[in-house]
């Protein structure tokens, strides 16, 4: 198997898998009991929480553990002020506000979000950003979009479908001005920002005051640890509101038993991630040139300030669904765009607001390398893919 499909998933490493074991078994007591061995749980659950926290330069105690990015996501969301049912809404998956009074929109997030971003705005009737072709915000579009009526501006770090990392540092910038300008005119509403970094966190050094966000996704199940364990960094300035109610652990914000195995094998994965961040960026780098140089025939999507294990290609008039078959009948497991769009069967929004054209979507790739991965399969998957697309050109021509 040669699997570049790392932005979708990737397997629990070994060291991570071994932290977690005991936390099952031996030491499974409920860190809320009152006996010793639960408070040493309880303590070893605190400390990973600090070295999670401490690798994006924040403290435990600014850290919500939640079961993934999409509850990290939805949780950065209850800063905001007012209530979305204030909007009321439609049903479903393609919910839409309705507005009952007319206003300023309180959110404004970047287009190319992740849904568990996107889907959330709408329902507080956000306003997109735009992106440029290159996939970075557009700043411009950015100021002209900021109201008196805004509070909180959410741009991921780096994309999930074609890997861009944002200027974030320049869009707190922004922020920053906004809030000096509001505080001369007396203008009371917050402003903060959300990042999702949840693709970002093993091949970018991140640090919440340097971005300079209130509020961080990040995800253990990207970066080599367990699915369904996330958190949210709140920073000083953020209030929340609880999305679920019960016994008050993590500060009141996220009642329910801590998932204490999770966030052991979380904090052994930002370890390790934060030990190999710059070998795998620099060998990741060296792949990507490889495969580039060696791979024909294609369009290159994401060209600059992309994390270094991110190659987002197009086959014009190749269908990209066809192409993941041939390849998976070779052992090579690659994504459609956005691994989630694609099975849902909907175009890809963030290839759409790049501008690319509904055939160049139709043929867009998306290959992520990984820590599963070996400098000799990457030459042997540019062969199989040179291989198949040139059969598949042979067979477009015949037909
Ligand atoms: N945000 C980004 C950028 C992602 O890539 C993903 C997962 O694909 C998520 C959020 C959602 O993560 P989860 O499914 O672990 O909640």
């Amino acid at each position: 198997m040669i699997y570049l499909d790392h932005a979708a998933a990737t397997p629990v490493s070994k060291k991570v898998f071994e932290a977690m074991v005991p936390y099952f078994s031996t030491d499974f007591f409920n860190p809320s009991a009152a006996y010793l061995p639960a408070k040493k749980v309880a303590h070893d659950y605190t400390e990973a929480k600090g070295v999670i926290a401490h690798a994006i330069g924040a403290k435990a105690s600014d850290l919500i553990i939640t079961a993934g990015a999409t509850e990290a996501n939805n949780l950065a969301f209850t800063s905001l002020t007012v209530d979305s049912a204030f909007f009321g809404h439609t049903q479903g998956r393609s919910a839409k506000p309705m507005f009952l009074k007319k206003q300023n929109p309180t959110v404004l997030y970047l287009i190319t979000e992740h849904d568990s971003v996107r889907h959330v705005a709408e329902r507080y009737g956000g306003e997109a950003i735009r992106v440029l072709p290159s996939g970075i915000i557009d700043l411009a579009d950015l100021r002209s979009k900021i109201t008196d009526e805004t509070e909180l501006i959410s741009v991921s770090l780096a994309n999930n479908e074609l890997g861009t990392i944002q200027p974030l540092a320049e869009v707190a910038r922004i922020i920053r001005d906004v809030k000096i300008d509001r505080m001369k005119r007396g203008i009371k509403t917050q402003l903060l920002l959300h990042s999702d970094a949840s693709q970002a966190l093993n091949l970018l050094d991140i640090n919440v005051a340097r971005l300079g966000v209130d509020l961080l996704t990040i995800n253990a199940a990207k970066i080599y640890g367990p699915k369904g364990v996330g958190a949210l960094y709140v920073s000083h300035d953020a209030r929340l509101k609880p999305l679920t109610f019960g016994g008050g652990q993590e500060n009141g914000l996220r009642s329910g038993t801590e998932n204490v195995p999770g966030v052991i094998g979380f904090a052994k994965a930002v370890e390790l991630a934060k030990e190999h961040l710059n070998g795998n960026r620099k060998k990741y780098a060296n792949w990507r040139k490889v495969l580039l140089s060696e791979l024909q025939g294609y369009e290159l999507i994401n060209k600059k300030h992309m994390l270094d294990n991110f190659i987002v290609l197009c086959y014009n008039g190749i269908d990209a669904e066809r192409l993941v078959f041939l390849l998976e009948e070779q052992g090579v497991y690659v994504a459609t765009g956005a691994a989630c769009a694609a099975s849902k069967g909907v175009k890809s929004h963030v290839l759409k607001a790049v501008g690319l054209s509904d055939e160049q979507i139709a043929g867009s790739l998306r290959l992520t390398l990984g820590e599963t991965n070996t400098e000799e399969q990457i030459h042997q998957v540019t062969q199989i893919i040179n291989k198949i697309i040139k059969n598949e050109y042979f067979r477009i021509k015949q037909s």
